[in-house]
């Protein structure tokens, strides 16, 4: 009797429906920016560690967690050098990771070109100044990398545009040795 328990088969095991579960964002490719490391928070949520830089003016690199709203991509107790290097921003990382426990949420969607566009006008607008014109980096951005999720070049193409059609609200210097281009935001009028 008991060889026949033995080879009797075992039943089909009914595959579980997967639960729903937000995408972490381990493959996530935000447009615009490298992701080069990620992190596991407490709760399986992604630190991201990523740059935006193309190495012209060098590469820093800022942090953000997928779970809660943490984004940082600079040491504010530093006088000098206050971007972050890559040691610097895996360090931010990791410590985030091991400390926060926020669920994993939804990647933030693709804005349209409307609305990304209308995003960097009220960057530039909400920059100006009554005392002087500010000069504007695209460094300036990297914490809103992540929901602007546009390249480099299309950010250039619509300060360029916005230099032609409101050249009250922005200026741009190009320097005469180099194709170094600089975007001020214009100082605002007296009243
Ligand atoms: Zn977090």
């Amino acid at each position: 009797m008991a060889l026949t328990l033995f080879s009797r088969r075992p039943a089909p095991v009914e595959p579980l429906a997967p639960e729903r579960w937000p995408d972490i964002g381990e493959t996530w490719k935000p447009e615009g920016v490298t992701v080069v490391q990620r992190y596991y928070n407490q709760a399986s949520a992604v630190v991201l560690v990523y740059t935006a830089d193309d190495g012209k003016a060098g590469i820093y690199y800022a942090v953000a967690c997928l779970g809660c709203h943490f984004a940082s991509a600079q040491d504010g107790r530093r006088t000098y050098n206050t971007r972050y290097s890559l040691a610097d921003a895996a360090k931010v990382a990791n410590e985030h990771a091991t400390t926060c426990r926020a669920l994993p949420r939804d990647l933030p969607a693709r804005p349209d070109d409307d609305t990304a566009r209308e995003q960097l006008h009220t960057w530039v607008c909400g920059a100006r100044r009554r005392k002087e014109d500010v000069q504007l980096w695209l460094s300036d951005l990297d914490l809103i990398r992540l929901t602007l999720q546009r390249t480099n070049d299309w950010i250039v193409g619509v300060l360029q545009q916005l230099a032609v059609d409101q050249p009250e609200v922005l200026r741009i210097e190009r320097d005469q040795y180099s194709d170094y281009v600089s975007y001020y935001a214009r100082r605002l009028p007296e009243d």
